[in-house]
């Protein structure tokens, strides 16, 4: 029996969890990478090394797979075009892609289908920073680059007009938008298979420390049914409008209104696994790789309900590396039910080398458990 080539462009840590779930289907799994010590190309054995911003190089990837999918969303627009037309299978597809590629293509779309997002709108110079700040009722105000911004590079938070400059010097366009007051963030993660099928994770929370995802907590702790609701119908209409396929996150904001109400606001998209679904991996029946091997293939979607009532995920950030092997002596130890997963990254401070999964019944009692065993292999925790 021979399976379809799932190609996988990117080798980051998202690509060797996903291809981690295609092993026990038995799929060829074909990766370009940038190096062969990336997360990803340390342990799937078809690698490309190769330079994903060099359409040569996509061609040549591509024609050893039978569909492309992606560990992340730069390679560039015009080069996916290309790929299609040449007739290569891309799950998502540009048309979906360019949504997360582009933060003010995204915006304009949501939009259109009455997706409840943050006032915006693309700003020119400062002078235009100031005349919306005017227009939302005063600094702060948030700028962004539409493109090639990660884990809140590429955000500024913008006091007063001098301070406007800044995101102008990249020679990107910037999109300015109001400053949302919110409660908290959420993410709303679904997956949608070509054939239109598609599932809904439980909506969880998502912490963040200096622009960086630290804790997700699934299902968020105490959200209204209805707006929960809310959140994985948004998601899926999404999902559906803008053809995604694979795994979908919607990050959210969680505000409240001058009466009291809350609502929630999308903050941005990505198509492809992420970080808000890591928990899946020992937290729901499915998860998010699983499920997006499954849609990258067009199979039957998994059930992405949860296993456990509380799961808790907390990323490894480097820092001082203590002594890895006495670090997971001491953690297994103390937290048998402990999931650990490291992505053989070399260690740069707030770089995320890994993540820890814990589950039960009582949420302090997993919150603290996950906390610990990531500071301990952070090494920021000692006893
Ligand atoms: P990135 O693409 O780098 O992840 P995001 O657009 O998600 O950038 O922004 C990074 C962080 O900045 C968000 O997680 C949130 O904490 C904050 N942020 C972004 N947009 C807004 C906004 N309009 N209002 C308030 N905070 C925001």
């Amino acid at each position: 029996m021979t399976f379809p080539v799932v190609g996988m462009v990117g080798g980051g840590q998202l690509a060797r969890m996903t291809h981690e779930a295609g092993i026990p289907l038995g799929i060829s799994f074909k990766l370009l990478s940038d190096t062969p010590q990336d997360s990803a190309a340390q342990v799937v054995s078809d690698v490309v090394i190769g330079d994903y911003r060099d359409l040569d190089t996509l061609r040549e990837f591509a024609r050893g797979c039978d569909v492309i999918t992606f560990d992340h969303e730069h390679v560039p627009f015009e080069h996916l075009r290309a790929l299609e037309a040449d007739g290569v299978v891309l799950r998502p597809g540009p048309d979906a892609l360019v949504h997360a590629q582009n933060k003010g293509v995204m915006r304009a779309r949501l939009m259109e289908i009455g997706a409840p997002c943050p006032r915006h709108r693309i700003v020119t110079d400062p002078a235009d920073v100031t005349a919306f700040a005017e227009e939302v009722g005063g600094f702060p105000v948030i700028l962004k680059t539409v493109q090639g911004g990660y884990d809140g590079k590429g955000v500024w938070f913008v006091r007063t007009p001098e301070e406007a400059a800044d995101p102008f010097r990249a020679g990107v366009a910037v999109l300015a938008e109001e400053k949302v007051d919110f409660v908290r963030e959420l993410a709303a993660n679904v997956v949608r298979s070509p054939h239109g099928q598609a599932v809904a994770y439980p909506v969880v929370e998502s912490r963040q420390v200096d622009g960086v995802c630290d804790t997700v907590i699934a299902p968020a702790p105490g959200l209204d049914s209805e707006l929960a609701g809310q959140a994985q119908e948004l998601a899926l209409r999404i999902a559906g409008e803008l053809g995604v396929i694979g795994h979908l996150a919607v990050e959210l904001f969680e505000a409240v209104d001058a009466d009291g109400r809350r609502r929630i606001l999308v903050n941005e998209l990505a198509m492809r696994p992420h970080n808000s679904g890591h928990w899946t991996q020992d937290g729901a029946i499915t998860s998010q790789f699983a499920n997006h091997v499954r849609a990258v293939l067009d199979l039957p979607l998994g059930d992405p309900r949860p296993r456990a009532t509380w799961t808790v995920m907390c990323n490894v950030l480097g820092g001082d590396y203590p002594d890895m092997y006495g670090a997971y002596l001491h953690c297994m130890a103390r937290d048998p039910q402990l999931k650990i997963h490291m992505y053989g990254k070399d260690v740069k401070p707030g770089r995320k080398v890994g993540h820890v999964n814990t589950y039960g019944e009582d949420l302090d009692d997993v919150l603290e458990r996950a906390r610990h065993a990531a500071g301990y292999l952070r090494g920021t925790i000692t006893e």
